[in-house]
């Protein structure tokens, strides 16, 4: 059965990683799906994930914009709208992090993080929460947080201030939408295996570390990609204001020894 039939979603960041995964599990729910990301560089970009969403007989649009700028995401909204007639769905899924010590971090580094992982969503939500309210009929909107929302995880500490403040973020929203029907929900993803996260680590170093979460292995971008298909879904109409950790028990910081 497909949950999401007749529903728009506009996902940013969505040209790998979570958010790519997030766009293919909503498109075989059934929904119809803006694709967002940066104009692509090496690789094939927002088109990129459209062709694969084109293939499982969805309908899909590939839109660039830096969600940092309030103009471009304005844009992106108004050509999804023009495109599909209205968005129902919004994952404000979209960051980035450049990881330094603070004794060492620079200024236009610290800034260019919370300008992308923190005000690039709530740029997106604002248009979110304004196009909703506008089209009527409710809607969903879902922001990809971070566990690191909790744990102060060194030489992240603009990321983890974001990730922190589109915790709250969330729960503001929701209270100011409910009399329109909109819930606002966040995924917290633990340690999830993306291109992203493969800059940072070695193949070993990453089956290590899936070894020592309490679920014996990383996230996937599908792991996700479900629990947000859910929080999408009409089976979640009575949750909002929530912060969902999808992280295979790795904030529970245990592990029973393997024998
Ligand atoms: P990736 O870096 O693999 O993918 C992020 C995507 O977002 C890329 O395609 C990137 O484009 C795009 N992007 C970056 N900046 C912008 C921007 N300004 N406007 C539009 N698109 C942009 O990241 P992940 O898939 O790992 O992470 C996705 C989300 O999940 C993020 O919010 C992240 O914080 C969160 N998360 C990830 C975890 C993990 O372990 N992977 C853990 C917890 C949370 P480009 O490639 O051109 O830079």
């Amino acid at each position: 059965m497909q949950r999401l039939n007749g529903k728009v979603a506009l996902i940013t960041g969505a040209a790998r990683g979570i958010g790519r995964g997030i766009a293919l599990c909503l498109a075989e729910e059934g929904a119809d799906i803006i694709v967002n990301d940066l104009p692509p560089g090496e690789g094939a970009g927002a088109r990129g994930t459209v062709d694969e969403i084109e293939a499982l007989a969805c309908r899909a649009l590939a839109y660039d914009a830096d969600v940092s700028e309030r103009t471009q995401v304005a844009a992106l909204f108004a050509a999804g709208v023009a495109h599909f007639g209205q968005i129902n769905i919004v994952v404000a899924n979209a960051a980035m992090s450049i990881r330094e010590l603070v004794i060492e971090a620079r200024w236009e580094d610290v800034l260019r993080t919370i300008e992308v992982a923190q005000f690039g969503v709530f740029h997106t939500c604002q248009a979110a929460a304004r196009q909703m309210v506008q089209q009527g009929g409710g809607g969903k909107i879902i922001i990809i947080g971070s566990i690191l929302a909790e744990i102060p995880f060194p030489s992240s500490a603009a990321y983890n201030m974001a990730k922190a403040a589109v915790n709250h973020l969330g729960g503001t929203l929701a209270a100011e939408l409910a009399p329109y029907r909109i819930n606002v929900n966040v995924v917290n993803p633990g340690y999830i295996d993306t291109p992203g996260e493969r800059a940072f680590a070695t193949e070993e170093q990453l089956q290590r570390a899936g070894r020592n979460i309490p679920w014996g292995r990383l996230g996937t971008p599908r792991d996700i990609g479900r629990a947000v298909a859910y929080l999408a879904s009409d089976d979640a109409d009575y949750v909002t204001g929530s912060a969902l950790r999808v992280d295979g028990g790795y904030k529970l910081g245990m592990r029973l020894p393997d024998d």
